[in-house]
């Protein structure tokens, strides 16, 4: 059993998946606090950098950038007794650290929130039904010591819970979802001041960046009941993007009055990361997994290509016609 084996102090490292989001470091961090309050020895380890409207998460600064300090997330994760891999189940999500996590000879614990796990590991906790990694992380430390959970923890995993859900409004939460969060209220958390600090922290730039999107880069096809919206990188240098500048911009075609699937294409140096979002039925993961290597939930999913950016928009335009009919049900 993982309670008697980690019943023992041993060296852990909490990583999440690549591009980091509130629920991969809302959960990391909370279970960082509460092995920490075991007496074991925990490191936070990130493959990139996250948005800056998560840095005021409680211990944020343990956090290990893989990109910045390579040799010491390196050395983390060779010594680690344990790895835990929390809100994701590919190993190839983990990007450029990828090859470290895979020679690492720890005993593996995996919990994740997404369909179909592929991520060999000796501890498995999977439930695509939870809302987020939050929810079911809240569930396991309850059962494994509910007395060790704070109101710092509390924080972490509302705001996991939170961003996974759209501020619980998604399909994804549902009465268990509510219960978590009416238990995460017990311990006194600030609520408004979560929501302020992810919702209402971004720069000037960034809201005119959404205005240029919403003005100029997005198209709308009623007949297939979707919209897109891409930025280049020459669109990024306009408006001094920085990462997180984009978060959210996927759901915002959705509020157009028909609109079912959206589609966000962001321009990187090496990629183009897209982000896929739908309302109803129609099912984004299997979409981004046929035709984008990605994959996801089904009404929130992520994929990419190594095309240029206007090779990969003209594909996304091109597949609509297939999927008239699913895009088209009542
Ligand atoms: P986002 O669009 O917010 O980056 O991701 C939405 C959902 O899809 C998240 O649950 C995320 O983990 C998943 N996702 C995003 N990109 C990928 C990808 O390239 N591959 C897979 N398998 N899942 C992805
Ligand atoms: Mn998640």
């Amino acid at each position: 059993m993982l309670k008697e084996e980690l019943s023992v102090p041993k060296h852990i490292v909490i990583t999440m998946h690549h591009g980091p989001d509130g629920d991969a470091m809302g959960s990391s961090l909370a279970l960082y606090q509460f092995l920490l309050k075991q007496g074991h020895e925990v490191s936070v380890v990130t493959p990139n950098d996250y948005p800056e409207f998560l840095h005021w998460l409680p211990c944020n600064h343990v956090v290990v950038n893989y990109m910045k300090q390579k040799s010491l997330a390196e050395e983390l994760i060779r010594r680690a007794q344990f790895i835990f891999h929390l809100d994701y189940s590919q190993l190839k999500r983990s990007a450029d650290m990828q090859h470290v996590l895979r020679q690492a000879t720890a005993v593996r614990v995996l919990i994740d929130h997404h369909p179909e796990p592929n991520l060999s590991s000796k501890y498995l906790f999977s439930d695509s039904e939870a809302s987020s990694t939050g929810e079911l992380l809240y569930g396991i430390m309850k059962t494994w010591d509910s007395s060790l959970i704070d109101r710092d923890i509390a924080t972490c995993i509302y705001t996991g819970v939170m961003t996974d859900t759209g501020c619980f409004c998604y399909r994804n939460a549902g009465v268990h979802t509510f219960l978590v969060a009416s238990e995460l209220m017990a311990y006194n958390i600030d609520r408004i001041a979560i929501h302020e600090q992810v919702y209402d922290n971004f720069s000037v730039q960034r809201m005119r960046l959404m205005g240029y999107c919403l003005n100029h880069k997005m198209e709308v096809f009623p007949e297939y009941r979707t919209a897109l919206i891409s930025l280049s990188m020459e669109d990024q240098k306009q408006y001094d993007f920085v990462v997180g500048d984009s978060e959210g911009f996927v759901n915002l075609p959705l509020s157009v009055k028909g609109v079912r699937f959206t589609a966000f294409f962001l321009e990187k140096d090496d990629k183009i990361k897209i982000s896929f979002r739908s309302k109803g039925d129609f099912s984004t993961n299997d979409f981004a997994k046929k035709h984008f290597k990605g994959g996801g939930h089904l009404n929130a999913s992520g994929g990419e290509t190594r095309l240029s950016l206007e090779k990969t928009l003209h594909i996304f335009r091109e597949l609509l016609p297939l999927y008239q009919d699913a895009l088209n049900m009542p």
